[in-house]
């Protein structure tokens, strides 16, 4: 098999299939207007610093306000004006706020799980609204707090033009028994793997070796690596290097292909991004096609773009 698409590749130079050992998708969840700025900062300009994309997830409001007209709005839009390649801003839930009966049997942390569609639309609706506005573009992605949704948040998703859901996937296991990348309703899942996390109480982490061996597991079975971290953990220098070691780790590996969760999205359902039984399977657009939002999130493909501005 390998053959024949090595012989396809040497066909046609640029058209040609490109193969990836393993996805890298960071997802940053909770940015929002005064808390932990600097911090927040540091973050983001650690990915920009290594060109790594990442997916932001933002709350719309902050005490039932819309986070509107803010300077943390401002700077959101610089960041992704000047590296459109390396950002997304996601819809992470409207309040963001744990509703006091929980949801299902074991009473889960939720905001969206268990509303009624029409609340769940208005909730997605104004959130998408402010997004829009307040950076400019409108989300894509939706991220649920605390990673719980129901079957009507996918309608009401769906219905509202929003295609993509990204949770974790030790509520998906539960809850639709799928864990990697799947569709319902003809929105797409998908669900973070990974996180830094060990402990919510105490906010301890993960050991790194196992943070580590884990990633490893990861890219030697060719998966979809889905990073969950919250800027706002990384609250020490020893944390903070935590992360900075991590990346550079993850980076020291070859084959990798990065992506926000809505590029990822985006080349999925196209068909342009594959999963194979050693890997994935890459076809770069050309320049006819028109669907091209493409190879830009890669790492190292973004300095090639860079004169284009
Ligand atoms: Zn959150």
């Amino acid at each position: 098999m390998s053959q024949s698409e090595r012989t396809t590749r040497e066909e046609d130079e640029n058209a040609a299939e490109e193969r990836y050992r393993a996805v890298v998708i960071f997802r940053n969840d909770d940015p929002e207007p005064g808390h932990r700025d600097e911090l927040r900062r540091a973050v983001s300009e650690l990915f920009i610093e290594h060109e790594i994309p990442i997916t932001d997830a933002v709350i719309p409001t902050q005490d039932g306000e819309s986070i509107e007209e803010t300077e943390f709005c401002r700077e959101l839009r610089q960041r992704r004006n000047e590296h459109p390649e390396l950002v997304e801003y996601a819809l992470h839930g409207y309040r963001h706020e744990p509703r006091a009966s929980g949801f299902g049997r074991g009473g889960q942390t939720t905001e969206f799980a268990g509303l009624p569609y029409d609340e769940q639309r208005v909730r997605i609706a104004e959130g998408t609204r402010i997004l829009a506005e307040s950076l400019e573009s409108a989300p894509r992605t939706f991220v649920p707090p605390y990673a719980t949704y129901d079957e009507t948040t996918v309608r009401a998703l769906s219905d509202s033009g929003i295609d993509v859901i990204s949770g974790s996937d030790w509520f998906t296991r539960g809850y639709f028994g799928e864990t990697g990348v799947f569709e319902t309703d003809g929105v797409l899942h998908v669900p973070t793997t990974h996180g830094f996390v060990r402990d919510w109480e105490t906010i301890e982490f993960h050991d790194e070796r196992d943070l580590r061996a884990r990633f490893d597991d990861s890219y030697g079975s060719g998966g979809l690596y889905v990073q969950l971290l919250h800027y706002w953990t990384f609250n020490t220098k020893e944390r903070f290097e935590q992360l900075r070691s991590f990346l550079e780790y993850i980076i020291g590996h070859d084959d990798l292909l990065y992506a926000t969760v809505g590029e990822f999205s985006t080349l999925y359902r196209s068909g342009r991004l594959e999963r194979v039984a050693d890997g994935w399977l890459y076809r770069p657009s050309d320049e006819t096609d028109p669907s091209s939002i493409t190879s830009e999130g890669r790492r190292g493909e973004s300095k090639k773009n860079g004169n284009k501005n």
